[in-house]
């Protein structure tokens, strides 16, 4: 079955291009942009493969072909004019041919934004911990957590809890940063092999977003 693109979609007449955005389905971040002629659009309609057009190489691209790192389309839109579009993807592996997650990762503007810092990175590393569960491959830490039991996890989050305090009393930044991250990957770990996602957590969280004067878990009791 293929489904036809629709005739307001506009590419470029002099390269037959239209821009591309990518966006990781899952975590929202924006993955990569790239460009795609229409038997690319049309090939990711019909498959759900993100396909492009690559101009350096003049040819077909399908995302992953080479490095493995392929792009399940959950979903395309075209923007209001119709001259760009929107594939939100299920990402395997890095987006980047770098490595690197996302491919906008050289700040030109420092972004004190709520979409930047932790932005998306909390569900990566729950997936991660998630997926090493179920392989338990060995040298993984995350196996050897598993192995060791739920109680000495629970003890070790207690643990870096008294180092995030330690950190911010003595006022040191790059430690207090670092003991944080300690303190957040085994509290994914633990959720992991509980079973709560992130979303149940951010669900919670954002219950209580932009309310004031809500009472802390010790005052609820
Ligand atoms: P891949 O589609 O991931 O197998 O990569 C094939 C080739 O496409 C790589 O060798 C790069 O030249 C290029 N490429 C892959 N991903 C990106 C990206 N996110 N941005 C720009 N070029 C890419
Ligand atoms: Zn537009
Ligand atoms: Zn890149
Ligand atoms: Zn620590």
């Amino acid at each position: 079955m293929t489904t036809d693109l629709p005739s307001t979609l506009t590419f470029d007449p002099q390269t037959g291009l239209i821009p591309v955005v990518t966006q990781d389905a899952r975590t929202g971040a924006v993955l990569m942009q790239a460009w795609a002629d229409r038997a690319a659009v049309q090939r990711t309609l019909d498959t759900r493969e993100a396909t492009y057009y690559s101009r350096s190489r003049r040819e077909q691209w399908i995302k992953g072909q080479t490095s493995g790192h392929t792009q399940r389309v959950v979903s395309v839109q075209a923007d209001c004019d119709g001259d760009s579009l929107l594939y939100r993807v299920e990402q395997t592996g890095p987006a980047c041919h770098t490595g690197a997650y996302s491919c906008y990762h050289q700040p030109l503007l420092a972004g004190d934004d709520p979409g930047s810092g932790l932005d998306g990175t909390l569900e990566r590393v729950y997936a991660t911990i998630a997926e090493r569960l179920a392989t338990l491959p060995e040298n993984s830490y995350v196996a050897r957590l598993h192995a060791g039991g739920l109680d000495r996890v629970l003890k070790k989050i207690s643990e870096e809890a008294g180092e995030v305090l330690l950190a911010a009393k003595n006022g040191d930044r790059a430690e207090l940063a670092t003991e944080a991250a300690d303190l957040l990957f085994h509290l994914l770990f633990a959720l992991a092999e509980v079973g709560v996602g992130p979303a149940e957590v951010a669900a919670v969280l954002q219950a209580r977003e932009g309310k004031t004067g809500l009472k802390g878990p010790k005052e609820v009791g």
